[in-house]
């Protein structure tokens, strides 16, 4: 499996509309962060998690012409508000297959009224198959996808476990009984937000600790706001197994 950073940023990207902040204003590529999504391929196959608002130029930069579906992990603006720029690929493949914790599905039929319309719909309106997804395993083609609860504040929220790879992004904090699915992983992805703390977010010293506690052969870090300083910075001062991601970034577990 491949796994490909869309975004790294969190709710508002890098750089923030019109500021001043150092970080905003960096010249380097590292420093410049889409709303946070990943990209999963094996074999013939290609996810994406989370649909943010940077969805299409995520697309566009990534050269992608065929996607098998959607899986999201929560209902806020940043990892879902991409998702009627799906029509390119519901015009070539008719479709696609949206992957939704059972807990927002009516949030996003709310937000998306158009999209789920089963009368009188836009002809030109993106079409989704809708696949409620529940705590407990799912297959996606042969490989099993282990959700995994967490609180963001105080929203339960799901990552996504696939093999010995993790993605849990907008997380604070976790129930032991959930924490078990996370055991033996290779790579983890975290998000850690600043370097204060924030009510519903990990900074970098609690992600820190959540990596030490599971211990992850390698970890990377996301959902990053400016806030937590230069890209080229951070990263020399974390442990030796935990990388800041940024945005293109390929990993193979
Ligand atoms: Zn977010
Ligand atoms: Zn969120």
């Amino acid at each position: 499996m491949k796994i490909t950073f869309l975004g790294t940023g969190t709710s508002q990207g890098i750089p923030i509309i019109g500021s001043k902040h150092p970080v905003c204003l960096s010249d380097n590529i590292k420093d410049k962060r889409l709303r946070s999504s990943i990209m999963l391929e094996w074999s013939d196959f290609r996810y994406i998690i989370d649909c943010g608002a940077d969805f299409r130029q995520q697309m566009l930069r990534e050269n992608i012409d065929q996607i098998d579906g959607i899986i999201f992990t929560h209902e806020h603006a940043d990892h879902t508000a991409g998702l009627d720029d799906i029509r390119p690929f519901c015009h070539r493949q008719g479709a696609i297959p949206i992957y939704v914790p059972e807990r927002i599905v009516a949030n996003l039929k709310y937000r998306f009224d158009y999209i789920f319309k089963k009368k009188e719909r836009y002809p030109g309106a993106p079409s989704v198959a809708l696949k409620t997804v529940y705590n407990k395993p799912f297959m996606l083609h042969a490989k099993e996808v282990l959700p995994i609860e967490f609180l963001h504040g105080k929203l339960p929220i799901f990552g996504y476990r696939i093999d010995d790879f993790a993605y849990l992004t907008d997380f604070k904090s976790i129930e032991a009984s959930e924490k078990e699915k996370l055991s033996n992983l290779d790579i983890l992805v975290l998000s850690a937000l600043r370097i204060e703390p924030h009510a519903t977010h990990l900074n970098l010293d609690e992600a820190l600790k959540v990596i030490e506690d599971l211990q992850p052969k390698k970890a990377y870090l996301t959902h990053i706001s400016h806030k937590l300083g230069f890209h080229a910075e951070v990263q020399k001062e974390l442990p030796a197994n935990v990388f800041l991601a940024y945005d293109g970034l390929q990993i193979q577990p």
